[in-house]
């Protein structure tokens, strides 16, 4: 299949097209510096040129002649993924969601909104009318509600309602396929996992409907705590208490909070852990009750008592993926791993993790509902040698310490997910994408459905 790059750039010279080489290139990175590995395979990739659809219609005209010419489509939000997710393997065309953007309705429990909104917009037209989003990623001052759902898997707000795997945490997707002639689809149930999460191999989302919850006043509070064993047990406690309403429970191993949250760090002792709450104005003090009553733990930062002129960065904006972000803005030898510690042996697997790594890999968690139930998800930060090394760690944890990593240094959804590949989204993708030109690459079952994960070896990029 041969694409005819300059006939589509011609057909599609009429749109907001850019074919700056530089600007090109900026557009078609996302964070995928974050992986040392990631960096060594990617640094080239680059689009053939950027089209910003300006509404649905020239979103199926892009698609439609894109599928003509067999040129390769990326869609891009605001390229703040993690894991070249946004990124163009096989060169073609970037679809920049950028100028659909806007909040189109806002309803008693939900709100539309189209692809491209930017959440921090979404957040601020809530709150102007009482309500709020029920989950966000750290990233929410740039990232889209589109490459959320597309790429994203959970975030503030998880503590409450889970991830974006819940069900219940997403209504409605409005989907563009890429046929000869593209589908408009509402994706609504069961159908919703077609393309959530889908890294936009299924479809482009053009509109989204989420439930919209009664806003709350919320406040960020810091609190010290004397070991990470100690700070994981009043997680789980505050986690589990129906008095206190909270958006957000994140942990911290000592050495995290001193070496790379530099602007609160006097706030901090050497040796304590840190958890950072976020939680309704409301049950604030019943929140102070309960640190003062644990033995080990003070508060140290109430963002509703700060001192007069001093301005701090959100606690989210510590937490989940930022605090890679911090830290990587100290030592650039910094990067991370996602990955599960089951609840009831996480006491023990935090041990033996850190018997075997020691300060090689500083513990992070962030505490959300499975089902229901208050769990962690960790999100450690390595400290990077070799990338051999850093591969063998993942080998160690998964194989020897029974740990499932979710690779953040791998392209492809299934390496970076579950290892094994998703029969729904493959199926779907058949229809949907059936020349396989919606950003290509980044799901190993289309080219090869009876693959099996080869540990240290990535699928893409083996030697
Ligand atoms: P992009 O990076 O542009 O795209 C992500 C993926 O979705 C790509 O595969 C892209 O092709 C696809 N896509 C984008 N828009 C569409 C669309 N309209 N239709 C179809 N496919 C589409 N993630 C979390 O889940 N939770 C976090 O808390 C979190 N914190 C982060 C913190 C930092 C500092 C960083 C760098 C990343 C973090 N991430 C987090 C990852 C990332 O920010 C989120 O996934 C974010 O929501 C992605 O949005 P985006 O608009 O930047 O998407």
């Amino acid at each position: 299949m041969t694409s005819n790059i300059e006939a589509c750039r011609e057909a599609l010279a009429h749109l907001d097209l850019d074919c700056n080489v530089n600007t090109v290139q900026q557009k078609s990175r996302d964070f995928y510096w974050y992986s040392p590995i990631l960096k060594e395979q990617l640094g080239h990739i680059t689009a053939d040129f950027v089209v910003a659809p300006r509404n649905e219609a020239e979103v199926v005209e892009i698609l439609a002649t894109c599928y003509k010419h067999n040129v390769p489509v990326t869609t891009r939000g605001a390229g703040t993924g993690n894991y070249g997710q946004a990124m163009p393997l096989f060169g073609g065309v970037v679809l920049h969601m950028k100028h659909l953007g806007n909040v189109v309705a806002i309803n008693d429990d939900h709100f539309i909104a189209q692809g491209g909104a930017v959440i921090e917009h979404i957040e601020t037209s809530l709150r102007a009318v009482g309500k709020e989003i029920r989950l966000f990623p750290s990233t929410m001052s740039s990232a889209t509600i589109g490459g959320f759902i597309a790429g994203g898997s959970s975030g503030v707000g998880a503590i409450r309602w889970g991830g974006l795997r819940n069900p219940a945490n997403i209504r409605r997707l409005r989907l563009v396929t890429m046929e000869e002639t593209p589908r408009v689809l509402d994706l609504v149930g069961e159908d919703i996992s077609k393309a959530a999460h889908a890294y936009g191999v299924n479809g482009v989302i053009v509109e989204v409907e989420m439930p919209a919850d009664p806003s709350t006043d919320w406040v960020d509070v810091m609190i010290g705590v004397d070991s990470f064993d100690n700070s994981c047990r009043l997680a789980l406690q505050i986690g589990e208490d129906a008095t206190i309403d909270k958006r957000m429970l994140s942990n911290f191993e000592s050495a995290i909070p001193m070496a790379y949250f530099l602007r609160h760090r006097r706030f901090f002792v050497e040796g304590e852990a840190l958890l950072a709450v976020t939680v309704s104005r409301a049950t604030v003090e019943r929140l102070v009750e309960v640190v003062e009553a644990y033995e080990g733990a003070r508060i140290a930062l109430r963002y509703d008592q700060l001192e007069e002129g001093l301005k701090l960065p959100a606690a989210f904006e510590l937490a989940w993926n930022h605090t890679t972000l911090r830290a990587l803005r100290v030592d650039p030898t910094i990067t991370y791993l996602q990955m599960l510690v089951p609840r009831p042996v996480m006491f023990e697997k935090q041990a033996e993790v850190k018997a075997r790594f020691g300060d090689e890999l500083l513990l992070h968690y962030e505490f959300t509902r499975f089902d229901g139930v208050v769990a962690p998800v960790a999100l450690p930060i390595v400290r990077h040698t070799t990338n051999e090394r850093l591969e063998e760690i993942i080998q160690i944890l998964e194989q020897e310490l029974g740990l499932p990593v979710f690779n953040p240094h791998r392209v492809t959804l299934e390496e970076g997910g579950m290892k094994k590949t998703n029969p729904v989204q493959l199926e779907f993708k058949k229809q949907a994408d059936p020349k396989g030109l919606l950003n290509p690459g980044k799901m190993i079952a289309w080219d090869n459905p009876d693959w099996v994960p080869v540990a240290g070896k990535t699928y893409l990029f083996a030697e």
